[in-house]
């Protein structure tokens, strides 16, 4: 038995560990079964102007799995990523983004609206990454010019040189990027410089007392700065309240996304308030 076989090697039978373990496991299954048998779903949350008009949505992705109900990405997204099904993943969801793309273009009051999809450290780096992309974007007909892509800085930090590549060779024919949960990681400002971006995303964790935390607001209003002189765009991401818009929009900030305009929904339920 574990118990006697003294403190140091308790863990290592740690009853906690072996559940999680095997709970992991049985996890993986069935996130294969879950690509197999189309229960994700992709959620969007609006990106609105400061008086809640609508531009574009962020695609957000849910599990609706038959036992445990609605499980959110911070769940399964990290072992999607160490068990490599993120690749399928990303994928099924660059496909259901891009045929939402498309169902939009023919209506001229969503035509204009564009989607942002997360892309994960392991997708990004595939060497096929950006053919991918390119295929996807011919054989479904998405116009690439309402497709952004969210990376975070830790991605783009290992093989610098091929991710500035593979972002240019992109953005050449209309895709954009964004860097999202900015002010979290550790890129330099010299990278920064270099990378071929659209748009930051300053991380909800500064927003969310930046009516009373001086530092946290200091941070949104440098990032806002940067942005301005970088001439690169700015969502503030988790706006929960008027006074948090308010405060951003005097800071220059003018995208929103978060609570207090809205939440993830299925495509169904967005409030489609176009510009
Ligand atoms: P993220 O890309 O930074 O997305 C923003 C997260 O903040 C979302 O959580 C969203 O529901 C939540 N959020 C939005 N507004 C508010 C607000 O006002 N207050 C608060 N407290 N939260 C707000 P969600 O949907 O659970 O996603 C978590 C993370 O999972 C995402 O963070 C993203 O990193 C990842 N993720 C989601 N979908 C995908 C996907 O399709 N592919 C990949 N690779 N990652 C994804
Ligand atoms: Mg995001
Ligand atoms: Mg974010
Ligand atoms: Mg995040």
């Amino acid at each position: 038995q574990a118990k006697n076989a003294g403190r140091n090697t308790v863990r290592f039978f740690d009853p906690a560990m072996q559940l999680a373990a095997s709970a992991r496991a049985e996890m993986e299954v069935d996130l294969r079964k879950a690509l197999q048998e189309e229960q994700l779903v992709l959620y969007y949350q609006p990106v609105v102007t400061a008086n809640g008009a609508i531009t574009g949505v962020e695609a957000l992705v849910r599990w609706m799995h038959p036992v445990k109900g609605m499980v959110s990405p911070g769940e399964f997204i990290p072992l999607a990523e160490q068990t490599g099904l993120i690749l399928p993943l990303g994928q099924w969801v660059l496909e259901a983004a891009c045929a939402q793309l498309v169902a939009w273009s023919a209506d001229p009051h969503t035509q204009r609206l564009s989607v942002a999809v997360n892309v994960s450290a392991r997708q990004f780096r595939h060497p096929d990454f950006s053919t991918h992309i390119l295929d996807l974007l011919r054989t479904t007909g998405a116009n690439p010019y309402r497709l952004k892509l969210e990376l975070t800085e830790s991605l783009l930090l290992t093989d610098f040189e091929e991710a500035v590549l593979k972002m240019s060779e992109l953005r050449s024919i209309g895709v954009s990027f964004s860097l999202d949960d900015f002010g979290t990681g550790y890129s330099s400002l010299a990278y920064l410089k270099r990378l071929p971006l659209d748009q930051l995303k300053i991380d909800q964790s500064f927003v969310r007392d930046v009516l009373t935390d001086p530092n946290d607001a200091a941070i949104a209003r440098t990032i806002l700065s940067l942005a301005k002189s970088m001439d690169l765009g700015v969502v503030a991401e988790g706006v929960e309240t008027a006074g948090q818009r308010d405060f951003l929009l005097a800071a220059g900030c003018h995208a929103f996304q978060g609570y207090f305009f809205g939440r993830p929904v299925p495509v169904e339920q967005l409030q489609l308030r176009p510009l």
